[in-house]
């Protein structure tokens, strides 16, 4: 028996109660003597015994007022107890057992009866300690675990991404350790258009891809929302945490389905580097985010590290801002022609009109780089204006110069297309250009639609009133699943170029191309696969029926002039033969 264990005997003869104690403590055992049931309450609570032998026949308090004492004693309630008596009566034996004895002793007992039935008590006591503590190990574990994860991804939280990055920092103090921040681009569009419960699955599907892309040494962790972080553990270089962000990156071109809708999702990601950016992972965290917001801004699906004159990046942006207010007033905007080809016959057929900004000092600046600036500060209203009356003039233009079904298609930001007087201003461009509406194409992303589908299907209508044709731009690119596609009145759509490129290499892109192709028939739009650079991807596209192409492979986006030679030249596109043999 166990050296520490600790009996209250409580019985007033004397004589039993030595006994009893002796016994005890040739056993071991630490015996306490009280000779009163009273006394024996305030020994228990004083005391706290593994276990109380008390007799029933006691003067004043007797062995069951003594009992019934203790079992309203939370803290004393669970200590086994053992009567001793000198009855045998049946009925004594019931009421003892009712108020909750273990066991009971008919006195005179022996040793080994003692001995045994205390044996017994601990052996009991023991197993359920033992219950308990595995219950408590149990909930123990739950409750770190729920602690350390966030609990719809069942991911790291960010406090378990604090205690891992300390383990991390710990175990590699020499090296450089990357982390990452992810969000996803147009989160809030999923859950505004389908449901917080539908972006939660999402969530789940996304932190299953992000967990996949990475090493299982590495740690992805949920913040918040949508923003995902990842500490790059085994990954001390740059140009392999570059490659680990440009594969995330591509695992997002695959679809996610999600109650049995199929979405496509871009991601943003912020990088940072340790100890170079930040002493702690609150710090890094910040700056990978910073970094994250900066890729947003450029228009999503990019990666970006952090860089202290990324800080200026925003003094940058209100440089960029301030010039670009004069841009339009110094001619320093053109609007250059991107040819789209006929698939059928290899000629041009339209172009696509596409801004360019020739900054005096820093020269070519990408619309990728000041669209999103023009569109923040509400410039792009003018800007947006100035490109569609350019580009329909100059359209009406080539059309008087002999090549009269030329088309013309325009991009439309999202606050132009939100403009209460789009349609007005419209009208009035085509007025003063002369340029008939049906050889005008509106480009519209998917984001600008989602937010408000009715809305947005009864200004595309309005729009489609006055003859100009809609056509969805970077098709594939955005939220919406195929299905959503045939609420909204367009003519045209355009296969993005992330689609079209590496079609072969990657069996999974070239399914979703076709799943988008054949959707797009059998809704009867035209098709123009954008970004076409190889000849393979153009036997694809061709393969598939697509009408139209654009496409660094038959040209890049053209000042007017050059693109007039094009026209002048009749430069056309050998298309594979054979290639729109299948219908
Ligand atoms: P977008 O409308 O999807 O235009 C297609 C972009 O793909 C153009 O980039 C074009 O130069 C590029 N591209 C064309 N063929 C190829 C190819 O074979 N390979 C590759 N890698 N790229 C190709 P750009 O001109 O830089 O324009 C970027 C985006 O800026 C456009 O994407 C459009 O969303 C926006 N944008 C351009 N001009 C305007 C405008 O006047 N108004 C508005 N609101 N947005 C514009
Ligand atoms: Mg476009
Ligand atoms: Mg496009």
């Amino acid at each position: 028996m166990n050296m520490t264990k600790k009996i209250l005997v409580i019985e007033d003869e004397t004589f039993v109660r030595e006994n009893i104690l002796e016994l005890l403590d040739a056993e071991g055992i630490e015996g306490i003597g009280a000779e009163n049931g009273n006394i024996g309450i305030d020994l228990a609570r004083e005391q706290k015994p593994d276990l109380i032998l008390c007799d029933v026949m006691m003067p004043a308090l007797d062995g069951y007022g003594v009992l019934t004492a203790l079992r309203q004693d939370s803290a004393l309630t669970a200590i086994p107890f053992i009567f001793l008596t000198a009855k045998a009566a049946k009925a004594d034996f019931r009421q003892g057992m009712e108020l909750g004895a273990d066991d009971y002793l008919t006195k005179p007992f022996t040793r080994a009866e003692l001995l045994g039935a205390i044996a017994t008590r601990f052996k009991k006591q023991a197993a359920v300690q033992k219950f308990y503590d595995s219950e408590l190990q149990v909930a123990k574990e739950q409750l770190n675990y729920l602690m350390h994860h966030d609990s719809l991804t069942g991911l790291p939280n960010q406090l378990s991404l604090r205690e891992q990055f300390n383990q991390v920092q710990t175990t590699e103090t020499q090296s450089l350790i990357p982390v990452l921040c992810l969000g996803l681009d147009r989160f809030n569009q999923v859950n505004n258009n389908l449901g917080q419960a539908f972006g939660d699955l999402l969530l789940q599907a996304v932190a299953q891809r992000l967990t996949a892309c990475v090493g299982s040494k590495d740690i992805v962790a949920r913040l918040n929302a949508d923003r995902f972080a990842i500490i790059l553990a085994t990954i001390h270089h740059k140009k392999d945490a570059i490659q680990v962000a440009q594969a995330i990156l591509r695992s997002f071109s695959q679809t996610f389905v999600v109650q049995e809708q199929e979405l496509f999702v871009t991601a943003s990601i912020g990088m940072a580097l340790s100890p170079r950016d930040g002493a702690d992972i609150e710090q890094l965290l910040a700056r990978a985010n910073q970094a994250m917001v900066q890729a947003k801004q450029q228009g999503g699906d990019l990666y970006q590290w952090y860089s202290s004159v990324l800080n200026t990046g925003s003094s940058d942006n209100l440089a960029l801002q301030t010039s670009l207010r004069h841009a339009l007033e110094r001619n320093e905007l053109e609007v250059y022609y991107q040819p789209q080809v006929n698939l059928r016959t290899g000629q041009i057929m339209g172009a696509e009109a596409l801004l360019r900004w020739q900054h005096p000092e820093r020269g070519m600046v990408s619309p990728g780089k000041f669209i999103p600036i023009a569109e923040e500060t509400g410039l792009i209203v003018p800007i947006g204006e100035w490109v569609l009356q350019t580009a329909c003039q100059q359209t009406k233009d080539w059309q008087r110069a002999g090549f009269s079904s030329l088309r013309v298609a325009v991009n439309l930001s999202s606050r132009q297309f939100n403009q209460v007087d789009l349609r007005q201003r419209l009208v009035k461009i085509l007025n003063q250009t002369a340029l008939q509406p049906q050889y005008l194409e509106l480009e519209l992303t998917e984001s600008m639609l989602i937010k408000n589908v009715e809305v947005a299907i009864r200004r595309l209508n309005a729009l489609k009133a006055l003859g100009v044709e809609i056509a969805i731009d970077d098709f594939g690119t955005g939220y919406s699943s195929l299905s959503y596609l045939q609420q909204f009145p367009f003519d045209v759509l355009k296969i993005d170029q992330c689609f079209v490129r590496n079609i072969m290499d990657n069996s999974s892109n070239a399914a979703i191309t076709q799943a988008i192709i054949q959707m797009a028939k059998s809704l009867k739009l035209k098709l123009i696969a954008e970004g076409v650079e190889t000849e393979t991807e153009l036997a694809f596209v061709c393969q598939h029926q697509c009408d139209g192409m654009q496409g660094y492979l038959f040209s890049r986006p053209l000042s007017a002039n050059e693109f007039e030679k094009l026209l002048i030249n009749r430069k056309s596109l050998p298309i594979p033969i054979g290639a729109n043999s299948i219908d």
